[in-house]
């Protein structure tokens, strides 16, 4: 149901939408009612879920509505996104590189990487260390723990980096979703992801761009034929 209708945002009761955040794109989709059927553009997140569509006019508030999301796209994206936990995994795990930023795309992933020293750097180490644990099909779960979990845990990776993301959480938050990559990594995070690294395709890095002082920025596509 439209419960509210802000600029030419839908808002619904409940959205199964994922909105963007956490370096990964929102989803598309299509909204219907009645005989009208209109593309959703990027879902995004405030106070609620907004849901674009070029003229709101169409709609009003109250009525019920079906919804669709791309599904092929929220593929894409959660696959490349669980590719990334992966290669974030084995950078702290092979250089104690932490990672400060990335953005997921359907065709190419970035990632930024910030390292004591950056010369340490090595492709193949990382490519082989990833496309590893996609051949191994390591389970991919998640889990509701609080702040204090995982901060006291030595198996989550980059902790002083999670504690500014937990200080700037509102205070009502007491439990958060992790994800879990059997045997490899944990953290806390809201996107969307496969449920075995066997989903993924091989990766490959694509690209490497300096960023400035102890940092790079890291480009990988996913091979699409094993
Ligand atoms: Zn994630």
């Amino acid at each position: 149901m439209i419960v509210d209708i802000i600029d030419q945002k839908l808002v619904f009761k409940e959205s199964h939408f994922y909105p963007r955040g956490g370096g990964q794109p929102g989803d598309f989709g299509l909204v219907r009612c009645g005989t009208i059927a209109k593309k959703i553009g990027e879902v995004t997140a405030g106070d609620v879920i907004h849901h674009p569509v070029e003229i709101a006019d169409d709609f009003e508030i109250g009525q019920s509505i079906q919804c669709s999301f791309d599904i092929e796209r929220r593929n894409d994206l959660a696959t490349m996104h669980s590719a990334q936990h992966l290669v974030s995994a084995f950078a702290d795990e092979l250089w104690g590189a932490a990672t400060v930023g990335n953005q997921i795309g359907r065709n190419e992933t970035r990632i930024d990487l910030k390292f004591d020293d950056k010369t340490v750097f090595r492709i193949d180490s990382i490519e082989n260390a990833v496309n590893d644990a996609i051949t191994a099909n390591l389970q991919i779960t998640t889990a509701e723990w609080t702040a204090h979990e995982l901060m006291e845990d030595d198996r989550v990776r980059n902790r002083s980096f999670i504690a500014k993301i937990l200080s700037r959480l509102p205070e009502d938050v007491d439990k958060l979703r992790v994800v879990r990559i059997d045997g490899i990594d944990i953290c806390p995070c809201a996107g969307t992801h496969v449920n075995e690294t066997g989903e993924i395709p091989k990766i490959s890095i694509s690209r490497i761009k300096q960023k400035g002082a102890g940092k790079l920025r890291l480009y990988y596509e996913l091979k699409m034929s094993n």
